[in-house]
Protein backbone atom coordinates (compact mmCIF):
# COMPACT_ATOMS: atom_id res chain seq x y z
CA UNK A 1 0.00 0.00 0.00
CA UNK A 2 1.42 3.91 -0.88
CA UNK A 3 1.11 6.24 1.59
CA UNK A 4 0.55 9.75 0.78
CA UNK A 5 2.32 13.13 3.04
CA UNK A 6 2.89 16.58 1.84
CA UNK A 7 6.38 16.28 2.59
CA UNK A 8 9.01 13.37 4.03
CA UNK A 9 12.06 13.80 6.17
CA UNK A 10 13.85 11.74 5.94
CA UNK A 11 15.82 10.84 9.40
CA UNK A 12 14.62 11.94 12.97
CA UNK A 13 17.74 13.09 14.62
CA UNK A 14 18.01 17.03 15.49
CA UNK A 15 18.26 18.40 12.07
CA UNK A 16 14.91 16.00 10.64
CA UNK A 17 13.14 17.27 14.31
CA UNK A 18 14.05 21.09 13.36
CA UNK A 19 12.42 20.63 9.82
CA UNK A 20 9.42 19.04 11.80
CA UNK A 21 9.28 21.84 14.35
CA UNK A 22 9.21 24.86 11.31
CA UNK A 23 6.92 22.33 9.02
CA UNK A 24 4.18 22.62 11.82
CA UNK A 25 4.69 26.16 12.49
CA UNK A 26 3.79 26.51 8.71
CA UNK A 27 0.73 23.99 8.57
CA UNK A 28 2.06 21.79 6.43
CA UNK A 29 1.33 17.81 6.88
CA UNK A 30 4.37 15.62 7.04
CA UNK A 31 6.19 12.73 8.06
CA UNK A 32 9.37 12.23 9.90
CA UNK A 33 11.03 8.30 8.83
CA UNK A 34 13.90 7.12 11.30
CA UNK A 35 15.95 4.57 10.61
CA UNK A 36 16.57 4.26 14.83
CA UNK A 37 14.27 2.50 17.27
CA UNK A 38 14.47 5.00 19.52
CA UNK A 39 15.13 9.14 19.36
CA UNK A 40 18.52 10.65 19.41
CA UNK A 41 19.78 10.45 16.53
CA UNK A 42 23.63 9.98 16.21
CA UNK A 43 23.66 11.03 19.90
CA UNK A 44 22.62 7.61 21.27
CA UNK A 45 26.14 6.47 19.29
CA UNK A 46 28.75 8.10 20.66
CA UNK A 47 31.52 7.40 23.01
CA UNK A 48 30.67 7.20 26.65
CA UNK A 49 32.83 10.65 28.13
CA UNK A 50 31.79 12.82 25.24
CA UNK A 51 30.33 16.37 26.39
CA UNK A 52 29.25 18.90 23.80
CA UNK A 53 31.28 21.77 23.42
CA UNK A 54 28.61 24.64 24.39
CA UNK A 55 26.85 25.03 27.34
CA UNK A 56 23.12 23.84 27.22
CA UNK A 57 21.45 27.13 26.43
CA UNK A 58 23.56 27.45 23.20
CA UNK A 59 22.96 23.99 21.77
CA UNK A 60 19.32 24.20 21.32
CA UNK A 61 16.56 23.81 18.86
CA UNK A 62 14.13 26.44 17.50
CA UNK A 63 11.36 26.58 20.43
CA UNK A 64 12.55 25.28 22.92
CA UNK A 65 16.01 25.68 24.83
CA UNK A 66 18.34 23.14 26.01
CA UNK A 67 17.51 22.69 29.97
CA UNK A 68 21.06 22.67 31.87
CA UNK A 69 22.50 19.30 33.27
CA UNK A 70 22.75 19.44 36.79
CA UNK A 71 26.46 19.77 37.29
CA UNK A 72 27.44 19.83 34.01
CA UNK A 73 28.35 23.22 31.90
CA UNK A 74 28.57 21.50 29.38
CA UNK A 75 25.94 18.75 29.05
CA UNK A 76 26.94 15.24 27.98
CA UNK A 77 25.35 12.78 25.58
CA UNK A 78 22.87 11.24 27.30
CA UNK A 79 21.53 14.68 28.15
CA UNK A 80 21.05 15.65 24.70
CA UNK A 81 19.26 12.45 24.14
CA UNK A 82 16.93 13.02 26.58
CA UNK A 83 16.49 16.96 25.20
CA UNK A 84 15.79 15.26 21.95
CA UNK A 85 13.31 12.41 22.79
CA UNK A 86 11.31 15.68 24.91
CA UNK A 87 11.31 17.74 21.78
CA UNK A 88 9.74 15.54 19.33
CA UNK A 89 6.92 14.53 22.44
CA UNK A 90 6.56 18.36 23.08
CA UNK A 91 6.14 19.51 19.66
CA UNK A 92 4.20 16.10 18.69
CA UNK A 93 6.05 15.29 15.55
CA UNK A 94 4.87 12.56 13.53
CA UNK A 95 7.68 10.06 13.77
CA UNK A 96 7.75 6.45 12.43
CA UNK A 97 10.53 3.99 13.81
CA UNK A 98 12.10 2.30 13.08
CA UNK A 99 12.18 2.86 9.13
CA UNK A 100 14.72 3.01 6.55
CA UNK A 101 14.24 4.66 3.47
CA UNK A 102 15.73 2.93 1.04
CA UNK A 103 15.46 5.03 -2.46
CA UNK A 104 13.50 8.47 -3.57
CA UNK A 105 12.65 7.94 -7.23
CA UNK A 106 10.69 10.90 -9.20
CA UNK A 107 7.31 9.85 -10.23
CA UNK A 108 5.92 12.59 -12.37
CA UNK A 109 4.71 15.34 -10.17
CA UNK A 110 5.55 13.17 -7.13
CA UNK A 111 8.58 12.08 -5.32
CA UNK A 112 8.39 8.18 -4.31
CA UNK A 113 9.96 7.16 -1.07
CA UNK A 114 10.71 3.01 -0.60
CA UNK A 115 11.53 2.15 2.74
CA UNK A 116 11.98 -1.20 4.38
CA UNK A 117 8.13 -1.19 5.46
CA UNK A 118 6.51 0.59 2.27
CA UNK A 119 6.13 3.18 0.25
CA UNK A 120 5.23 7.09 0.43
CA UNK A 121 4.17 9.12 -2.32
CA UNK A 122 4.77 12.46 -1.36
CA UNK A 123 5.69 16.63 -2.98
CA UNK A 124 8.67 17.15 -1.08
CA UNK A 125 11.41 15.28 0.60
CA UNK A 126 14.12 16.88 2.74
CA UNK A 127 16.79 14.23 3.55
CA UNK A 128 18.50 14.78 7.01
CA UNK A 129 19.65 11.35 7.42
CA UNK A 130 23.44 12.79 9.31
CA UNK A 131 26.84 11.60 8.51
CA UNK A 132 27.22 9.43 11.61
CA UNK A 133 26.11 6.34 9.31
CA UNK A 134 28.90 6.60 7.10
CA UNK A 135 32.39 6.30 8.68
CA UNK A 136 35.46 7.17 6.56
CA UNK A 137 38.51 5.74 6.44
CA UNK A 138 41.53 6.49 4.40
CA UNK A 139 43.11 4.30 1.88
CA UNK A 140 46.38 2.88 3.40
CA UNK A 141 48.79 0.02 2.31
CA UNK A 142 48.34 -3.14 4.47
CA UNK A 143 45.59 -2.47 5.63
CA UNK A 144 44.23 -5.91 5.71
CA UNK A 145 47.90 -7.51 7.15
CA UNK A 146 47.71 -5.37 10.56
CA UNK A 147 46.38 -8.13 12.85
CA UNK A 148 45.14 -6.24 15.44
CA UNK A 149 41.86 -4.78 16.43
CA UNK A 150 40.80 -1.47 14.10
CA UNK A 151 37.74 0.57 14.40
CA UNK A 152 36.46 3.93 13.38
CA UNK A 153 35.00 6.45 15.82
CA UNK A 154 31.32 5.96 15.14
CA UNK A 155 32.71 2.12 17.06
CA UNK A 156 34.52 3.59 19.92
CA UNK A 157 32.73 3.53 23.12
CA UNK A 158 35.15 3.57 26.40
CA UNK A 159 38.83 3.56 27.62
CA UNK A 160 38.26 0.50 29.60
CA UNK A 161 38.25 -1.82 25.92
CA UNK A 162 41.42 -0.85 25.85
CA UNK A 163 43.26 -0.76 29.16
CA UNK A 164 46.61 -1.30 29.41
CA UNK A 165 46.99 -1.95 25.70
CA UNK A 166 48.92 -0.20 22.98
CA UNK A 167 46.04 1.91 21.12
CA UNK A 168 47.03 4.18 17.87
CA UNK A 169 44.86 7.09 17.36
CA UNK A 170 44.83 8.79 13.84
CA UNK A 171 43.50 11.73 13.31
CA UNK A 172 43.56 15.57 14.59
CA UNK A 173 40.13 16.74 14.60
CA UNK A 174 38.18 17.10 17.90
CA UNK A 175 37.58 12.99 17.55
CA UNK A 176 41.16 12.49 16.97
CA UNK A 177 41.94 14.54 20.20
CA UNK A 178 38.88 13.92 22.46
CA UNK A 179 39.41 9.79 22.11
CA UNK A 180 43.26 10.25 21.99
CA UNK A 181 42.90 12.11 25.44
CA UNK A 182 40.30 9.45 26.46
CA UNK A 183 42.91 6.82 26.34
CA UNK A 184 45.67 8.50 27.31
CA UNK A 185 45.82 8.09 31.24
CA UNK A 186 44.99 3.57 30.94
CA UNK A 187 47.12 2.74 27.67
CA UNK A 188 49.92 2.87 26.16
CA UNK A 189 48.87 5.52 23.56
CA UNK A 190 50.36 6.85 20.03
CA UNK A 191 48.59 9.97 18.46
CA UNK A 192 49.22 10.09 14.95
CA UNK A 193 48.19 13.27 12.57
CA UNK A 194 48.84 14.51 9.01
CA UNK A 195 49.98 17.65 10.65
CA UNK A 196 50.64 19.27 13.86
CA UNK A 197 47.42 19.66 15.74
CA UNK A 198 46.04 22.87 15.98
CA UNK A 199 44.13 23.17 19.34
CA UNK A 200 42.02 26.75 19.86
CA UNK A 201 42.35 28.90 22.34
CA UNK A 202 41.42 27.99 25.85
CA UNK A 203 38.45 30.03 26.19
CA UNK A 204 36.88 29.28 22.89
CA UNK A 205 33.88 26.46 22.90
CA UNK A 206 31.26 25.88 20.43
CA UNK A 207 29.46 29.58 21.72
CA UNK A 208 32.75 31.41 20.12
CA UNK A 209 32.48 28.52 16.84
CA UNK A 210 28.87 29.45 16.31
CA UNK A 211 29.27 33.13 16.45
CA UNK A 212 32.43 33.05 13.90
CA UNK A 213 30.01 31.06 11.76
CA UNK A 214 27.66 33.68 12.09
CA UNK A 215 29.95 36.02 11.14
CA UNK A 216 31.14 34.24 7.80
CA UNK A 217 27.69 34.14 6.78
CA UNK A 218 26.65 37.64 7.52
CA UNK A 219 29.84 38.58 5.52
CA UNK A 220 29.05 36.21 2.70
CA UNK A 221 25.04 37.44 2.52
CA UNK A 222 26.36 41.02 2.17
CA UNK A 223 29.08 39.88 0.03
CA UNK A 224 32.01 40.69 1.84
CA UNK A 225 35.32 38.99 2.06
CA UNK A 226 35.08 35.21 3.21
CA UNK A 227 36.22 35.40 7.31
CA UNK A 228 37.18 32.40 7.10
CA UNK A 229 34.75 31.34 9.85
CA UNK A 230 35.74 28.61 13.06
CA UNK A 231 38.12 26.90 10.33
CA UNK A 232 40.63 30.07 10.52
CA UNK A 233 40.56 29.94 14.32
CA UNK A 234 41.77 25.48 14.43
CA UNK A 235 40.76 22.46 14.55
CA UNK A 236 40.36 20.89 18.01
CA UNK A 237 38.14 22.60 20.49
CA UNK A 238 40.19 22.53 24.07
CA UNK A 239 37.48 20.93 26.04
CA UNK A 240 38.61 19.79 29.68
CA UNK A 241 39.55 16.30 29.15
CA UNK A 242 41.82 17.65 26.38
CA UNK A 243 43.27 20.43 27.64
CA UNK A 244 44.02 18.32 30.92
CA UNK A 245 45.77 15.19 28.71
CA UNK A 246 47.83 18.27 26.72
CA UNK A 247 48.59 20.12 29.79
CA UNK A 248 50.06 16.86 31.58
CA UNK A 249 52.21 16.34 28.34
CA UNK A 250 50.19 13.26 28.00
CA UNK A 251 48.96 14.13 24.17
CA UNK A 252 52.19 14.22 22.18
CA UNK A 253 51.40 13.71 18.07
CA UNK A 254 53.36 11.99 15.98
CA UNK A 255 53.04 12.56 12.09
CA UNK A 256 51.34 10.04 9.89
CA UNK A 257 52.49 6.87 9.37
CA UNK A 258 52.86 5.05 5.50
CA UNK A 259 51.66 1.86 6.25
CA UNK A 260 50.08 -1.06 8.39
CA UNK A 261 52.47 -3.70 9.20
CA UNK A 262 51.10 -7.16 10.74
CA UNK A 263 52.31 -5.83 14.09
CA UNK A 264 51.03 -2.58 13.83
CA UNK A 265 52.48 0.64 11.84
CA UNK A 266 55.67 2.00 10.05
CA UNK A 267 56.67 5.49 9.35
CA UNK A 268 58.18 6.25 5.76
CA UNK A 269 61.49 6.20 7.56
CA UNK A 270 61.51 2.59 8.33
CA UNK A 271 60.17 3.41 12.26
CA UNK A 272 57.56 1.54 13.49
CA UNK A 273 55.54 1.13 16.40
CA UNK A 274 53.31 -1.74 17.78
CA UNK A 275 50.10 -1.70 18.50
CA UNK A 276 46.89 -4.00 19.60
CA UNK A 277 44.45 -1.56 18.27
CA UNK A 278 44.50 1.40 15.55
CA UNK A 279 41.41 4.10 16.36
CA UNK A 280 40.35 5.97 12.81
CA UNK A 281 39.27 9.38 14.02
CA UNK A 282 38.94 10.48 10.17
CA UNK A 283 35.75 11.88 9.78
CA UNK A 284 32.17 10.70 7.73
CA UNK A 285 30.72 11.28 4.80
CA UNK A 286 26.87 12.17 4.24
CA UNK A 287 24.55 9.22 4.26
CA UNK A 288 23.21 9.85 1.19
CA UNK A 289 22.59 6.64 -0.89
CA UNK A 290 19.04 6.75 -0.67
CA UNK A 291 19.20 9.48 -3.40
CA UNK A 292 20.84 7.66 -5.66
CA UNK A 293 18.10 7.16 -8.14
CA UNK A 294 17.93 11.19 -8.45
CA UNK A 295 21.18 10.90 -9.82
CA UNK A 296 22.41 14.49 -8.45
CA UNK A 297 25.72 13.87 -7.27
CA UNK A 298 28.52 15.57 -9.04
CA UNK A 299 32.23 14.51 -9.70
CA UNK A 300 33.26 14.69 -5.88
CA UNK A 301 30.01 13.36 -4.68
CA UNK A 302 28.58 16.34 -2.99
CA UNK A 303 24.98 17.28 -4.52
CA UNK A 304 25.03 20.98 -5.59
CA UNK A 305 22.57 23.00 -3.41
CA UNK A 306 21.27 26.42 -3.37
CA UNK A 307 20.92 27.14 0.05
CA UNK A 308 19.46 23.61 1.18
CA UNK A 309 17.33 23.58 -2.05
CA UNK A 310 19.44 20.49 -4.55
CA UNK A 311 20.07 22.72 -7.41
CA UNK A 312 18.43 20.18 -9.94
CA UNK A 313 15.69 18.97 -8.22
CA UNK A 314 13.51 22.25 -6.74
CA UNK A 315 11.35 19.12 -4.26
CA UNK A 316 14.35 17.46 -2.63
CA UNK A 317 15.90 19.63 0.36
CA UNK A 318 19.41 18.64 2.77
CA UNK A 319 20.19 19.65 5.80
CA UNK A 320 22.37 19.26 8.37
CA UNK A 321 25.19 17.60 6.52
CA UNK A 322 28.00 20.93 6.94
CA UNK A 323 28.19 24.21 5.27
CA UNK A 324 27.30 23.15 1.81
CA UNK A 325 23.62 22.79 3.22
CA UNK A 326 23.94 25.73 5.45
CA UNK A 327 26.44 27.62 7.75
CA UNK A 328 26.75 26.01 10.75
CA UNK A 329 23.60 23.52 9.58
CA UNK A 330 25.86 20.21 11.42
CA UNK A 331 25.33 21.43 15.05
CA UNK A 332 22.06 21.89 17.33
CA UNK A 333 21.80 25.47 17.36
CA UNK A 334 23.22 26.00 13.99
CA UNK A 335 20.74 23.85 12.15
CA UNK A 336 17.34 26.01 13.05
CA UNK A 337 17.65 28.85 10.39
CA UNK A 338 18.47 26.35 7.62
CA UNK A 339 15.49 24.30 8.64
CA UNK A 340 13.48 26.86 8.88
CA UNK A 341 14.39 28.29 5.12
CA UNK A 342 13.94 25.00 3.70
CA UNK A 343 10.53 24.49 5.23
CA UNK A 344 9.34 28.04 4.15
CA UNK A 345 10.07 27.16 0.77
CA UNK A 346 8.68 23.94 0.76
CA UNK A 347 5.55 25.66 2.17
CA UNK A 348 5.94 28.37 -0.87
CA UNK A 349 6.41 25.09 -3.31
CA UNK A 350 3.04 23.48 -2.39
CA UNK A 351 0.90 26.64 -2.99
P1 LIG B 1 21.96 12.36 13.02
O1 LIG B 1 21.98 12.68 14.46
O2 LIG B 1 22.96 11.40 12.50
O3 LIG B 1 20.48 11.86 12.68
C1 LIG B 1 20.17 11.32 11.43
C2 LIG B 1 19.07 10.30 11.63
O4 LIG B 1 18.72 9.80 10.34
C3 LIG B 1 19.50 9.09 12.45
O5 LIG B 1 18.54 8.78 13.40
C4 LIG B 1 19.67 7.98 11.40
O6 LIG B 1 19.41 6.71 11.89
C5 LIG B 1 18.62 8.39 10.40
N1 LIG B 1 18.86 7.83 9.08
C6 LIG B 1 20.04 7.75 8.40
N2 LIG B 1 19.84 7.19 7.20
C7 LIG B 1 18.50 6.91 7.12
C8 LIG B 1 17.68 6.33 6.12
N3 LIG B 1 18.16 5.91 4.96
N4 LIG B 1 16.35 6.19 6.39
C9 LIG B 1 15.81 6.63 7.56
N5 LIG B 1 16.57 7.19 8.54
C10 LIG B 1 17.91 7.33 8.31
N6 LIG B 1 27.08 19.59 17.53
C11 LIG B 1 26.82 20.52 18.47
O7 LIG B 1 25.93 21.34 18.28
N7 LIG B 1 27.52 20.55 19.63
C12 LIG B 1 28.49 19.62 19.91
O8 LIG B 1 29.10 19.67 20.96
C13 LIG B 1 28.76 18.60 18.94
N8 LIG B 1 29.67 17.63 19.18
C14 LIG B 1 29.84 16.65 18.25
C15 LIG B 1 30.76 15.63 18.52
C16 LIG B 1 30.98 14.61 17.60
C17 LIG B 1 31.96 13.52 17.88
C18 LIG B 1 30.27 14.60 16.39
C19 LIG B 1 30.50 13.51 15.36
C20 LIG B 1 29.36 15.60 16.12
C21 LIG B 1 29.15 16.64 17.03
N9 LIG B 1 28.25 17.66 16.79
C22 LIG B 1 28.02 18.64 17.73
C23 LIG B 1 27.60 17.75 15.48
C24 LIG B 1 26.12 17.36 15.34
O9 LIG B 1 25.36 17.99 16.32
C25 LIG B 1 25.83 15.88 15.29
O10 LIG B 1 26.63 15.27 14.30
C26 LIG B 1 24.36 15.56 15.04
O11 LIG B 1 24.13 14.24 15.44
C27 LIG B 1 23.85 15.70 13.61
O12 LIG B 1 22.43 15.59 13.62
P2 LIG B 1 21.61 15.15 12.37
O13 LIG B 1 20.17 15.14 12.78
O14 LIG B 1 21.98 15.95 11.20
O15 LIG B 1 22.12 13.66 12.09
Amino acid sequence: MTRTSQVVVIGGGQSGLAAGYHLRRLGVDFVILDAQTTAGGAWQRTWDSLHLFSPAAYSSLPGRLMPPQAGATYPDAQHVVEYLADYEKRYELPLERPVRVLGVHRDGPFLRVETDSGTWRTRAVISATGTWWRPFLPAIRGRDVFGGRQLHTAEYRSPQDFAGQRVIVVGGGNSGAQIAADLAHDTELTWSTQRPPRFLADDIDGRALFDAATARRRALDAGRTDTGGVASLGDIVAVAPVREARDRGLLKASPMFTRLVPGGVEWADGTRAEADAIIWCTGFRPALSHLSPLQLRGPRGHIATLGTRAADEPRLHLLGYGDWTGPASATLIGVGRPAREAAREIADLLQ
